[in-house]
């Protein structure tokens, strides 16, 4: 049986963490799969033939992998996605991707994050697989319940900014936020979430004279 699940590239479900009525966290076994932080796999339903990429949010070293999903209305994969359980199994390709940190060069580095929503994901990954890491978030969320596990990250390297409610640590858009902050220009900037926010970001950044070569970008959709 464990060789059949092997070669379909089935992983058991090991738990599933619901943060709000429509986001929630599948953690699965690791099985041999090896990635580097930032990398992606391609994870469907047991029983169907269509996969969506998905960033790793464990770290690197953990008995495990997880990954944290937004379910989108009248998606496809999605809403089958939140109806598994502990016990039920998912297909998992091998982890590509080159949305990562500088091996080498990764302890000398100063980080700025930018996520939106489900977004935060990879730098989740980076952080808990590099506790020395000199790092700071910028998340920008409808609403401050979507600040996900933000106890995870030292509290003063984490900013939530909430564009419909006032509860997160900015009231508005990311992009404002953006405009308001002095950057350091030796910081390598990581870009992660909705294509609109990755183009503004990427204005915003230009305009303060961070170099192209600092910033990288992931594109959810
Ligand atoms: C490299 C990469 C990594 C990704 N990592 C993650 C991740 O860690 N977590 C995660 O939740 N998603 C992630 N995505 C998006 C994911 O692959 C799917 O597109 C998403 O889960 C929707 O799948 P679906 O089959 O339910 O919807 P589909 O039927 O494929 O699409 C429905 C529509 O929803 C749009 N859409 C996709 N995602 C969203 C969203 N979050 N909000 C609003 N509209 C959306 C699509 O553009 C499409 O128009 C990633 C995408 C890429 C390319």
């Amino acid at each position: 049986m464990k060789n059949n699940r092997n070669r379909l590239n089935l992983h058991e479900i090991l738990e599933v963490r619901h943060l709000t009525d429509s986001t929630f966290v599948i953690r699965f076994e690791k099985n041999d799969l090896n990635f580097t932080a930032g990398q992606h796999v391609c994870v469907g339903p047991p029983n169907g033939i269509h996969t969506r990429e998905y960033s790793i949010y464990s770290a690197v070293e953990d008995p495990y992998i997880e990954i944290l999903v937004k379910e989108v209305e009248n998606g496809l994969i999605t809403p089958v996605l939140k109806k598994l359980k502990a016990g039920d199994s998912v297909v998992v390709e091998e982890p590509v991707g080159y949305f990562s940190l500088n091996e080498k060069e990764k302890l000398n580095k100063k980080y700025l994050f930018i996520a939106t929503g489900t977004g935060i994901s990879p730098f989740h990954c980076m952080v808990k697989s590099n506790p020395d890491l000199k790092y700071e978030i910028i998340h920008g969320v409808r609403t401050a319940e979507e600040g996900y596990e933000r106890t995870e990250y030292t509290q003063k390297r984490y900013t939530l900014c909430s564009s419909r409610d006032k509860s997160g640590d900015y009231a508005g858009r990311l992009t404002n936020y953006l405009q308001e902050i002095q950057i350091d220009k030796d910081s390598e900037v990581y870009l992660c979430g909705n294509c609109n926010m990755i183009h503004d970001a990427y204005d915003i950044l230009e305009n303060k004279g961070i170099p192209n070569e600092q910033i990288h970008a992931e594109v959810y959709f």
